[in-house]
């Protein structure tokens, strides 16, 4: 239904969608997310009407007006994205305190993304601040986890924060003697620990499967035409990043998590 709210979570998700951008460009860099203001890549500082989500970009076509370089793309898939999700966040929210809760683990998981796209990196602080985030907002929101009182949703927390953690690291650990190479780090193990946070011991495993499945459908086709079709002119990355798809897996299960295991047992 679209409605006065929903355009409102949608505009919010588009600002806050442009923010994101930031913090995907300036973390990896050790850059502050606040100060300076933005500037095209010539160094002109951008004036606020040439920044607004989503318009700016359609309106320039990707091009920057100061000095005619292109605007990734990403930027207005990012800004997107974030509005799409707000926006369906609102649709399924009990209460606006979920909404927020919803919204700020969305927010969090599509930073880590794409930086993990950019840099095959997960950045400490942000994961850490994440876990915090995921053991407080659930305290003024309980029935976020589906409890009554705000012990047990803490108590949710923390056993989804251990499970989440304790998970990758022993898929890890197994990982690493199957295939005698590290193919998931620290960074992955804190991250499942914010996820638990924020969504449980259930919502973990619905990640962490839903993430290897999705990854799998990707990587196999890929695999089968290099080896089957010779396509030796494409080269075969080393590594995929990993937190996009649990990326999708967790979102999902916050989105339509409840429906997706009715539909299962
Ligand atoms: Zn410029």
């Amino acid at each position: 239904m679209v409605n006065a709210a929903s355009a409102y979570a949608f505009v919010l998700g588009a600002c806050v969608g442009s923010f994101l951008n930031v913090c995907i460009c300036r973390i990896p860099a050790g850059q502050s997310v606040m100060f300076p203001r933005s500037r095209c890549e010539c160094g002109t500082p951008i004036p606020f009407w040439l920044n607004i989500p989503i318009l700016s970009w359609l309106f320039l076509r990707g091009r920057a007006r100061c000095c005619g370089r292109r605007i990734s793309a990403r930027y207005l898939v990012v800004e997107l994205l974030t509005a799409v999700l707000f926006s369906a966040m609102f649709a399924v929210a009990q209460s606006t305190v979920d909404f927020a809760i919803g919204c700020t683990f969305f927010s969090l998981f599509l930073v880590a993304a794409f930086i993990d796209i950019d840099r095959m990196e997960i950045y400490d602080a942000m994961v850490i601040g994440g876990v915090l985030a995921g053991i407080i907002l659930p305290l003024l929101s309980p029935s976020w986890h589906g409890e009554q009182s705000a012990p047990m949703a803490l108590f949710d927390s923390l056993c989804g924060m251990c499970f989440g953690s304790g998970l990758m690291f022993w898929i890890a650990a197994f990982g690493e003697m199957a295939f005698k190479r590290e193919a998931i780090g620290g960074g992955d193990v804190k991250l499942m620990g914010m996820v638990g946070a924020f969504i449980g011991w259930k919502g973990c495993l619905f990640a962490v499967f839903g993430g290897c499945l999705l990854s799998s459908m990707a990587v196999l086709p890929l695999l089968f035409a290099w080896k089957i079709l010779h396509w030796k002119d494409f080269k075969l990355p080393s590594e995929i990043p990993f937190v996009p798809f649990l990326a999708v897996g967790g979102i999902a299960y916050v989105l339509l998590g409840q429906n997706l295991l009715n539909l299962l047992f």
